[in-house]
């Protein structure tokens, strides 16, 4: 079955070979076709080939589906109260996680899967097509277990993160508590998981302990990508770097060497400004990342404390508002840096042989994303290739 889409004003192909050989590489008045799940063809609606079934999406700009390389999907709990105390000028410290550990490991894996799915069905609706989703709000061998394996069940690309803070019981006992994440709790989440994350911070891990702890996760065949450098200065980002990380998130404090290494790196830089709008904390200089030559992401860090968050329109908007990414800048990096920060060739782009999954926005340009600052944008959701939304 050939699907054919055409009357596509604008398509972003992220292909810098196609259309207007820009990294966006937009081809105007633009047609595509899809066999098997996949793109086949791309160019003028003219030039179009036949198929089985067309489509006239009427005008409207067509996206790459959005790449949420970082969420915390699977947790419960509110966390409310905290978030109007550092509204009203309370310091953002971490040590809410604890709130949520609570009320993950109380929940029974029932209500965690309706909550996570309640969520997937947002991020769909705001045009999310490929989603990375962490552990770490479990912090025992059987809940950090039961939510990779709860993970597993709406995502692929699923990370274990044992070391996201020492729970209580282990208060006074850090050593101990590495031992349990890099030993039994390693071995139980290892076969779940893709990915080995470590929160490197300020009232965090230290840098040598999460060096102890990705190295564990390397040797047992996961790929590191870290937190690192959201609450202030600190080894992450060149932890991330020495270890060949896929990625390092947050990105909020960084010195020139910082920016330095990660330009001479393939780990990707990737940027949660609504977790910085939660926090209270100053956003990102994406300029200084891109124009140093460094590969940039967005993504939401959907969590409870401090971005509770769905919508890639809406860090695409804010990026542009606050971190100093043009509208194209902050849409490449939603879509292809977030399949370059999980090392995904097939997604993120619009061309021959990537996965049909895409977004026809409602609206002629991709320009509005940048200013739609929630409004919804999505007319269409494509996933493989078919239509979901
Ligand atoms: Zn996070």
């Amino acid at each position: 079955m050939k699907t054919l889409l055409t009357g596509i004003a604008e398509l972003i192909t992220n292909d810098p070979s196609l259309g207007d050989g820009s990294p966006l590489g937009i081809i105007r008045r633009a047609a595509l076709l899809i066999e098997n799940g996949h793109v086949v063809w791309v160019g003028a609606t003219a030039d179009a080939p036949d198929a089985d079934e067309r489509f006239d999406v009427g005008g409207r700009a067509v996206v790459p589906g959005f790449v949420d390389s970082h969420t915390h999907l699977v947790f419960a709990g509110d966390r409310s109260a905290e978030i109007a105390a550092r509204m009203a000028g309370e310091r953002y410290t971490g040590g809410g996680i604890m709130t949520t550990v609570a009320a993950t490991r109380a929940a029974s894996a029932e209500e965690l899967r309706a909550l996570a799915r309640a969520r997937t069905r947002e991020m769909t609706a705001s045009g999310t097509t490929t989603i990375e989703a962490k552990s770490g709000y479990g912090l025992t061998v059987t809940d950090e277990a039961r939510i990779l394996r709860i993970s597993g069940e709406f995502t692929s690309e699923t990370t274990f993160l044992g070391a996201h803070a020492v729970p209580p019981e282990f208060a006074g006992n850090r050593a101990g508590y590495i031992r349990l994440v890099t030993g039994d709790m390693l071995r139980a989440c290892a076969p779940l998981a893709r990915w080995i994350d470590v929160f490197c911070d300020e009232g965090a891990f230290t840098g040598d302990e999460a060096r102890e702890v990705l190295r564990a996760g390397i040797a047992a065949g996961l790929v590191p990508r870290l937190h690192g450098n959201q609450l202030g200065h600190g080894p992450g980002v060149r932890l991330a770097v020495e270890l060949g990380a896929a990625s390092v998130d947050h990105c909020t404090y960084l010195t020139d060497e910082d920016v330095a290494a990660l330009a001479g790196s393939d780990t990707v830089a990737t940027l949660l400004p609504t977790a910085d709008r939660g926090t209270l904390s100053p956003y990102p200089d994406a300029r200084r990342l891109i124009d140093a030559g460094v590969t940039v992401a967005l993504a939401t860090d959907c969590n409870p404390g401090t971005s509770p968050v769905t919508s890639m329109p809406v860090v695409i908007a804010l990026a542009v508002r606050e971190t100093g990414m043009t509208p194209s800048e902050a849409l490449h990096a939603a879509t292809a840096g977030g399949a370059r920060a999980l090392r995904r060739a097939d997604v993120g782009r619009l061309s021959p042989g990537a996965r049909a999954d895409l977004v026809v926005l409602d609206a002629p340009s991709h320009v509005h994303l940048a200013d739609s600052a929630g409004s919804p944008m999505v007319s269409e959701l494509w996933r493989h290739g078919r239509r979901r939304v």
